[in-house]
């Protein structure tokens, strides 16, 4: 009955956490990697107000050229990108899967930083690639040497993620310099995922398609602005590649919500400063609790994650302890080949924090 395909990928790592977590009530739950603020009003009401309208039925499927515009001005005013072409998505995950099934073929290889967004591995396996995994343990930043040894006559893709998730890691403009240099004159696609890009801590951002503008950016709406739900996203980079992806768009999403496109340009004109403050303070709040504690952890720079070694036993067996002292959080083992650190995602109310924070003392 089912496909060969399928039966490769293996969700029994999370499956394990989940069966474990609907055993607990009332967890201090510190798992889950979307904001806890809502939509922004002026967002909802767009939204709203374009269903009201009659604004339900298909868009063209590569999405509503005003929306297509305003992503254009902010890659132009935000990341000193301007590329050949744009398509929107169904969430940045529609983009990862139209992207994969447009450019991979069997057994092409698709260089993966680990630790890695869940998602990666699966849809390039889905998808016929091989995932190889570039360490980038124990501060998770990127390296030459480690990079250019994974390079053969199979390798297809090179998937960044900055600001990270897991790591909450943002690469350096000289971290991403070498990546460009590193694929130069090879005909390697570099796909950049810059979801969590207003989550950012640190003075400056640099985006890979700034210092290579043969990338394949990935953006979207989830984390920004709360938009999980609405299912938004965008592709911008190499024409070839998103005219692909839009013809199999056609015949498979056929077109991104036709009123969370209308939203999206309102939201795009939104300062979300505020928000930023606000997860970094937090941000502050988790590493210093975990430091304090005796955590070793590395100091997330963006992202809504932090991402510590675990004291003592595999990710596995501590996160079990953890879930037993009424703790959810992620082993670290869902995100990466090693399992030796677990995730904490810390968009929750600081009382939720201080209180994971003294539980993770305790069970040290
Ligand atoms: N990329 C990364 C790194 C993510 O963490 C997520 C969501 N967890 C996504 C992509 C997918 O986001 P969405 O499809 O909601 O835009």
């Amino acid at each position: 009955m089912l496909s060969d395909r399928i039966r490769r990928i293996d969700a029994s790592g999370i499956r394990k956490v989940f069966d474990l977590a609907a055993t607990m009530k009332n967890p201090v739950n510190l798992s889950i990697g979307q904001p806890d603020f809502d939509i922004p009003d002026p967002v909802k009401e767009a939204g709203i107000e374009a269903i009201r309208a009659g604004f339900n039925r298909y868009t063209v499927t590569q999405g509503i050229p005003e929306l297509h515009d305003r992503i254009r001005r902010m890659l132009r005013e935000e990341k000193r990108f301007e590329p050949e072409a744009t398509l929107i998505t169904s969430g940045t995950s529609g983009g990862l899967l139209l992207a994969f099934l447009a450019t991979i073929n069997p057994g092409d290889e698709v260089i993966i930083p680990d630790p890695y967004f869940v998602m990666y591995k699966h849809l390039v396996s889905l998808c016929d690639g091989k995932p190889v995994f570039l360490d980038t343990y124990p501060d998770f930043r990127l390296r030459r040497e480690a990079l250019e040894a994974l390079i053969t006559g199979r390798t297809k893709m090179i998937l960044v993620n900055s600001p990270c998730n897991p790591t909450g890691v943002v690469y350096s403009a000289d971290e991403l310099k070498m990546v460009a240099e590193v694929v130069a004159g090879r005909d390697i696609l570099v796909i950049s995922d810059e979801i969590y890009e207003a989550f950012v801590y640190t003075d400056t951002y640099t985006s890979l398609a700034s210092v290579h503008p043969r990338t394949l950016l990935l953006g979207g709406f989830s984390k920004a602005y709360a938009m999980t739900g609405w299912r938004l996203g965008y592709a911008a980079g190499p024409k070839e590649v998103i005219t692909q992806m839009t013809k199999l768009q056609q015949y498979t999403f056929v077109c991104a919500p036709a009123f969370a496109q209308k939203a999206g340009v309102v939201a795009l004109d939104l300062d979300l400063a505020p928000h930023a403050a606000d997860y970094r303070r937090k941000r502050d709040l988790i590493y210093n609790g975990l430091v304090d504690a005796g955590y070793d952890v590395e100091k997330p720079e963006g992202s809504f994650y932090i991402f510590p070694r675990v004291p003592w036993g595999t990710d596995m067996e501590f996160v079990e302890e953890a879930i037993r002292n009424n703790l959810l959080v992620i082993p670290g083992s869902v995100f990466s080949e090693q399992h030796t650190h677990f995730r904490i995602a810390y968009p929750a109310p600081d009382e939720t924090i201080e209180r994971g924070v003294e539980i993770l003392r305790r069970i040290k």
